[in-house]
Protein backbone atom coordinates (compact mmCIF):
# COMPACT_ATOMS: atom_id res chain seq x y z
CA UNK A 1 0.00 0.00 0.00
CA UNK A 2 2.80 2.83 1.39
CA UNK A 3 4.97 1.40 -1.79
CA UNK A 4 2.37 2.05 -4.23
CA UNK A 5 1.57 5.62 -2.81
CA UNK A 6 6.11 6.08 -2.92
CA UNK A 7 5.69 4.72 -6.22
CA UNK A 8 2.64 6.92 -7.77
CA UNK A 9 4.78 9.75 -6.04
CA UNK A 10 7.49 9.26 -7.42
CA UNK A 11 6.59 8.33 -11.19
CA UNK A 12 4.63 11.80 -11.03
CA UNK A 13 7.12 13.89 -9.78
CA UNK A 14 9.47 12.34 -12.45
CA UNK A 15 6.44 13.61 -14.70
CA UNK A 16 6.02 16.70 -13.23
CA UNK A 17 10.04 17.46 -13.63
CA UNK A 18 10.35 16.54 -17.38
CA UNK A 19 7.34 18.68 -18.68
CA UNK A 20 6.75 20.87 -15.33
CA UNK A 21 8.24 21.92 -12.42
CA UNK A 22 8.59 20.43 -9.08
CA UNK A 23 7.83 22.39 -5.38
CA UNK A 24 8.95 19.86 -3.27
CA UNK A 25 12.31 18.99 -1.50
CA UNK A 26 13.86 15.91 -0.07
CA UNK A 27 11.56 15.29 3.60
CA UNK A 28 8.57 17.74 2.62
CA UNK A 29 6.54 14.39 2.07
CA UNK A 30 6.18 12.02 4.53
CA UNK A 31 4.41 9.15 3.36
CA UNK A 32 2.43 6.66 6.10
CA UNK A 33 0.27 3.36 6.21
CA UNK A 34 -2.80 3.44 8.82
CA UNK A 35 -4.89 0.26 8.51
CA UNK A 36 -4.26 -0.71 5.32
CA UNK A 37 -4.29 2.55 3.53
CA UNK A 38 -1.79 4.78 2.48
CA UNK A 39 -1.23 8.16 3.54
CA UNK A 40 0.67 11.12 2.97
CA UNK A 41 1.90 14.30 4.83
CA UNK A 42 2.89 17.31 3.69
CA UNK A 43 4.82 19.05 6.18
CA UNK A 44 4.51 22.33 4.27
CA UNK A 45 0.79 23.22 5.00
CA UNK A 46 0.21 24.93 7.54
CA UNK A 47 -3.31 26.70 9.25
CA UNK A 48 -4.52 30.03 8.03
CA UNK A 49 -3.64 32.45 11.28
CA UNK A 50 -6.97 34.49 10.95
CA UNK A 51 -8.94 31.48 9.59
CA UNK A 52 -7.80 28.55 11.66
CA UNK A 53 -10.41 25.66 9.89
CA UNK A 54 -8.12 26.68 6.86
CA UNK A 55 -5.58 25.16 5.15
CA UNK A 56 -2.24 26.87 3.48
CA UNK A 57 -1.10 24.22 0.84
CA UNK A 58 1.78 24.44 -1.26
CA UNK A 59 1.64 22.10 -4.55
CA UNK A 60 4.30 19.29 -4.98
CA UNK A 61 4.01 20.33 -8.61
CA UNK A 62 2.64 21.56 -11.73
CA UNK A 63 2.22 19.85 -14.95
CA UNK A 64 3.05 21.52 -18.56
CA UNK A 65 -0.29 21.30 -18.68
CA UNK A 66 -1.33 23.87 -15.72
CA UNK A 67 -2.96 21.23 -13.39
CA UNK A 68 -1.37 21.52 -9.99
CA UNK A 69 -0.78 17.94 -7.53
CA UNK A 70 -1.27 18.76 -3.95
CA UNK A 71 -1.70 16.74 -0.67
CA UNK A 72 -4.96 16.69 0.52
CA UNK A 73 -5.30 18.08 4.34
CA UNK A 74 -8.60 16.30 4.91
CA UNK A 75 -8.02 12.73 3.37
CA UNK A 76 -4.17 12.93 3.43
CA UNK A 77 -3.75 11.68 -0.19
CA UNK A 78 -2.62 13.49 -3.64
CA UNK A 79 -5.17 15.36 -5.46
CA UNK A 80 -4.97 17.59 -8.62
CA UNK A 81 -6.81 20.83 -9.68
CA UNK A 82 -6.43 22.94 -12.27
CA UNK A 83 -4.22 26.48 -11.82
CA UNK A 84 -7.05 28.27 -13.58
CA UNK A 85 -9.13 27.26 -9.95
CA UNK A 86 -6.99 28.59 -7.92
CA UNK A 87 -6.48 32.47 -7.19
CA UNK A 88 -4.58 34.24 -4.52
CA UNK A 89 -7.01 34.79 -1.25
CA UNK A 90 -9.91 32.37 -2.38
CA UNK A 91 -9.78 29.11 -1.23
CA UNK A 92 -10.92 26.30 -2.69
CA UNK A 93 -12.95 22.81 -2.05
CA UNK A 94 -10.69 19.97 -1.84
CA UNK A 95 -10.97 17.43 -5.08
CA UNK A 96 -11.10 14.91 -2.51
CA UNK A 97 -11.46 11.25 -3.45
CA UNK A 98 -14.62 10.97 -1.16
CA UNK A 99 -16.99 12.22 -4.13
CA UNK A 100 -20.03 11.41 -2.10
CA UNK A 101 -19.49 13.70 1.08
CA UNK A 102 -18.11 16.61 -1.40
CA UNK A 103 -18.68 19.16 1.94
CA UNK A 104 -19.54 16.93 4.89
CA UNK A 105 -16.69 14.41 6.12
CA UNK A 106 -17.00 11.50 8.03
CA UNK A 107 -14.67 9.67 10.93
CA UNK A 108 -14.66 7.46 13.72
CA UNK A 109 -13.81 9.50 16.89
CA UNK A 110 -11.92 8.20 19.83
CA UNK A 111 -14.86 6.77 21.38
CA UNK A 112 -15.61 4.75 18.09
CA UNK A 113 -18.72 7.35 17.28
CA UNK A 114 -19.14 8.55 13.41
CA UNK A 115 -18.98 11.84 13.09
CA UNK A 116 -19.72 13.93 10.45
CA UNK A 117 -18.26 17.31 9.88
CA UNK A 118 -18.18 20.15 6.92
CA UNK A 119 -15.45 19.83 4.55
CA UNK A 120 -13.03 23.06 4.73
CA UNK A 121 -11.92 24.99 2.10
CA UNK A 122 -7.87 25.11 1.44
CA UNK A 123 -5.64 27.87 0.26
CA UNK A 124 -3.36 26.60 -2.49
CA UNK A 125 -0.27 28.90 -2.50
CA UNK A 126 1.75 29.00 -6.53
CA UNK A 127 4.85 31.49 -5.79
ZN1 LIG B 1 -8.89 14.84 -0.21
Amino acid sequence: MKNELIEYLTEQIQLLREGGQVFIKYGDLVPFESRGRAFVIDTRTRIKEDEPNISIIKPVGINERGYVLYVCPDCQRLHWVHKSNIQRDKPIMTGCCNKKSRSKRMYIDSNGKLVKVKRDKVYIEIN
